[in-house]
């Protein structure tokens, strides 16, 4: 039976697992992890091509059920383990990591979080999330649901959304309508930050007042004046701001911070 909170709805339409796994693409010898393998619809599919598949799935009554359905795979392991809390470098030997996964959505959000801070050792991801996730991913300056989630996706990956998929491939079905989306990390970030935890911060202090101006959302941050020096509108909302507008602000209160600000001479 189904829990519901481990977020579990299982796929059961072969038409739509055929075609998340020909998104994905399996090659043998891909370092390829699974996260929520649950019944192990996806993962029997990709155990076939590739026989090293690793899994990690935190419902402990699921374990004994995977083991006994692929125990012909001597080379397939499982990690019991929260994937939140997972840290997925350790599974690294010889290549990048290809992680996928029917994610549970009720901590989709945190997950990718998560999963962005190790886009390092990554080669590719590709997830099924509740559809307006992926919205959130793939968003641009504008929509409406710019934020927070798909600035810091873009500033690690390449977010290609694939395709939709309806309530009735999963049982139980769920209440939302599902996507998959492929997320690729970049090989030199397009908008590198000279500090991480400052870009983090100004993007969170901005959409932590979203209806607002930048002048009042980023107001204890940075001033008026500042937010013009760097070409930037203080009328305008932290929705209209492109992840190099965040960078450039995130930059201007590093430096300042660091003190080299003060350093760059007048003559
Ligand atoms: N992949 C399966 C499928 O498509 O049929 C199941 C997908 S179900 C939406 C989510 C799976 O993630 C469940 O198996 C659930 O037990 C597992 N799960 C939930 N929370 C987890 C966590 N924090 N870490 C790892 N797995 C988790």
């Amino acid at each position: 039976k189904a829990r519901k909170r481990f977020g579990q709805n299982f796929l059961h339409d072969p038409g739509v697992i055929e075609r998340i796994v020909r998104a994905i693409n399996p090659k043998p010898e891909d370092a390829i992890v699974e996260i929520g393998p649950g019944l192990g619809a996806l993962t029997e599919e990709i155990l076939a091509i590739n026989p090293r598949l690793q899994v990690v799935e935190l419902d402990r009554d699921l374990i004994p059920v995977l083991r006994t359905k692929f125990f012909n795979y001597p080379e397939f392991r499982i990690h019991e383990a929260d994937a939140l809390k997972f840290d997925f470098s350790q599974l690294v030997e010889d290549r990048p990591l290809r992680i996928i996964g029917n994610l549970p959505y009720n901590i989709s959000t945190p997950l990718i979080f998560h999963l962005l801070g190790q886009a390092g050792v990554v080669q590719d991801m590709h997830f099924m999330l509740q559809k307006e996730v992926v919205q959130r991913l793939a968003a641009v300056p504008g929509d409406n649901n710019y934020g927070r989630l798909g600035i810091m996706a873009q500033y690690f990956c390449k977010v290609q959304p694939l395709f939709e998929v309806g309530p009735g491939a999963f049982k139980p079905a769920p209440k939302v309508d599902s996507a998959i989306v492929r997320l690729v990390p970049h090989e030199t970030l397009p908008h590198p930050a000279m500090d991480l935890a400052t870009l983090q911060a100004v993007v969170r202090t901005a959409f932590n007042a979203r209806r607002k101006t930048l002048r009042k959302a980023l107001g204890g941050m940075i001033s008026a004046e500042q937010l013009q020096s760097l070409g930037i509108d203080d009328g305008l909302r932290p929705e209209n701001l492109s992840l190099a507008d965040y960078v450039h602000i995130a930059d201007f209160l590093y430096d300042q911070k660091s003190g080299t600000g003060d350093e760059v001479s007048n003559d």
